[in-house]
């Protein structure tokens, strides 16, 4: 006997849909989540500016008709408050907080080969029983900040985008940003609006594109929800998992005018539309992208006021859509302002944070305020800080010590009656609807499993292998294969990430094939997996 039958850890995207399918069908299972309250990343990112970069109405889930019917988006590209009040409505509707319990860090989970079943420890000492765990325990979710030397001396408050503290109050500050991600790109223009001084230390300029997001307005949201079967069948049939369908003229087949026409149009449309409804060769032909990356740098520049410090800012050691492309809202022009510096921070690196400030090769800063916006320990970086030991006592961090190996992104030989929902190597997490798509395949297997009386399930290891295998050739005709970036598995302060040790942490074939695998897997009676 175990306390659950299944334990789902963490309260975000996914688990919160994963306790219902569970509890619709009267399984006993809990949602176990280390923060005070549900919502995963949209509790945790609350930088000013953080909001999807997906749209709305493509994010939000799709398994319920009446709520669909009710929930209204008020933007475009949904701001972080709303997407945590969209969750907890989700909750509440569905009256899912009873099965959650928060405040409950897992820090160790062992698997029992005589009873086919986990034991958790929590950071109170607890132990909990169950025979299957869900992870849904994020892929950004454990920030990574530098090292600098004298870290702990600041006298003025620093932190993480992550942890952004509710009470901090930035107005007549003089603050620095550390890091030019995705996650400054969104902070910067936000503290440039109330800071005295703002201070960005860029060690490599990054690409990024406007977001171009609106209010909904009632008649539209009444379009939309008309619309909802249409929109949900369209990310289900692109590569990119968006309404966005990549333009399927060659991209040497039409002329440099056309090509000019497109980019007009999509740099001026919204969302990810300039990365997802382009020419796919710009993402695999160096020349194509090349010129396309020169439009981009052209744009940037009619942006910028001062020539010399929009060059700064146009990437020159890569091109647009290698890595993750960043969508905007006045990213550009808030280096126009007089309060917004940029300090080269390759040129001039940071050398050791000081008590008032800190000191670069050049100078002394002074500030109230440093903001390390530094990136995500990504992907495996969750999985680490739980001592997660299988079959054999074989540790998960072990196996994964050069990265993440996986079948179907779902299941890892050697440790059974474990299923990631939100794991690497799978397109559930680099999609907006990928956290249902992964729900709605585990689901069914588990009722199998119960069905037939089944009372263990691992991935087999030469199915593991051609699974990872096959991750690997799907990065090879990309040019984001060498990408300074968390898909490729870089983070400079991160032991073990250097540049060129490849990690394969997402799964490039594009949605629908990564859906249809998963229904041949299931159709074939879950082929790969042992079953007992
Ligand atoms: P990131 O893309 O990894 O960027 C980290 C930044 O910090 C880089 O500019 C990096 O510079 C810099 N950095 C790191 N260590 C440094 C150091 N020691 N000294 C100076 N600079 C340093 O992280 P992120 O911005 O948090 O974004 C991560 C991902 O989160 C995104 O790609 C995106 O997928 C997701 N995200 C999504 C949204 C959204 O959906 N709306 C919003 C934000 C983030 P180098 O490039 O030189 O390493």
């Amino acid at each position: 006997m175990t306390d659950y039958e299944v334990v789902i850890i963490g309260a975000g995207v996914a688990g919160i849909y994963q306790i219902k399918r569970l509890t619709d069908l009267g399984v006993n299972a809990v949602v176990l989540d280390g923060n005070e309250d549900l919502g995963g990343t949209w509790f945790k990112n609350r930088y000013p500016g953080a909001r999807f970069d997906s749209e709305s109405f493509t994010y939000g889930y799709s398994f319920s008709k009446e709520l669909l019917e009710e929930w209204h988006w008020t933007e475009q590209f949904s701001p972080q408050p709303e997407t945590l009040r969209y969750l907890n409505f989700v909750a509440d509707k569905f009256d899912l907080r009873q099965y959650m319990q928060f405040n409950c860090r897992v820090e160790a989970m062992t698997f029992d080969e005589d009873t086919n079943s986990w034991t958790l420890r929590l950071h109170d000492g607890r132990e909990i029983t169950t025979h299957v765990v869900l992870t849904a325990i994020g892929v950004l979710s454990i920030p990574t900040t530098p090292t600098f030397d004298g870290m702990d001396t600041f006298l003025g408050e620093s932190f993480h985008p992550f942890d952004w503290p509710d009470a901090v109050d930035l107005a007549g500050k003089r603050v620095a940003v550390i890091g030019t991600g995705a996650t400054a790109i969104q902070l910067i223009p936000e503290v440039a609006k109330v800071a005295a001084d703002l201070t960005v230390f860029q060690r490599r300029p990054n690409w990024a594109a406007p977001l171009n997001n609106a209010p909904i307005s009632d008649e539209e949201m009444a379009d939309i929800r008309r619309r909802y079967d249409e929109i949900f069948a369209a990310c289900a049939r692109t590569p990119g998992g968006f309404e966005h369908e990549p333009d399927r003229r060659g991209f040497y087949e039409v002329s440099r005018e056309d090509r000019l026409e497109l980019w007009d149009r999509l740099y001026d449309g919204p969302g990810f539309g300039i990365w997802l409804q382009n020419f796919t060769e710009i993402f695999m032909n160096e020349e194509a992208n090349a010129e396309f990356s020169e439009y981009i740098a052209d744009r940037i520049r009619g942006r910028v006021d001062d020539p010399e410090l929009a060059e700064k800012l146009i990437p020159k050691d890569h091109g647009f859509g290698i890595q993750r492309v960043p969508l905007e809202t006045h990213y550009f022009e808030a280096y126009n302002r007089p309060n917004v510096h940029l300090v080269d921070a390759a040129a001039a690196p940071i050398e050791q944070i000081t008590a008032n400030g800190l000191r670069t090769s050049e100078r002394d800063f002074e500030f109230d305020v440093i903001v390390y916006a530094t990136g995500f320990d990504a992907f495996t970086g969750a999985f680490d800080r739980i001592d997660i030991q299988g079959v054999d006592g074989q540790k998960l961090r072990d196996k994964w010590s050069d990265g993440p190996i996986t079948y179907l992104g779902l299941m890892v030989s050697g440790f059974p009656n474990l299923i990631m929902l939100a794991g690497p190597q799978t397109a559930a997490t680099n999609f907006p609807r990928g956290a249902e798509l992964a729900v709605d395949w585990t689901t069914p297997f588990l009722e199998h499993l119960w069905a037939n009386d089944l009372h263990r399930f691992e991935a087999m290891p030469d199915a593991e292998q051609a699974w990872v295998e096959h991750v690997a050739d799907m990065y090879e005709p990309l040019l984001l294969r060498t990408a300074k970036s968390w898909i490729t598995g870089y983070n400079s302060n991160l032991e073990g990430h250097e540049y060129g040790k490849m990690r394969y942490n997402i799964y490039n074939g594009g949605g629908p094939r990564y859906t249809r695998r998963l229904q041949d897997v299931a159709g074939d009676g879950y082929r790969g997996i042992a079953l007992t």
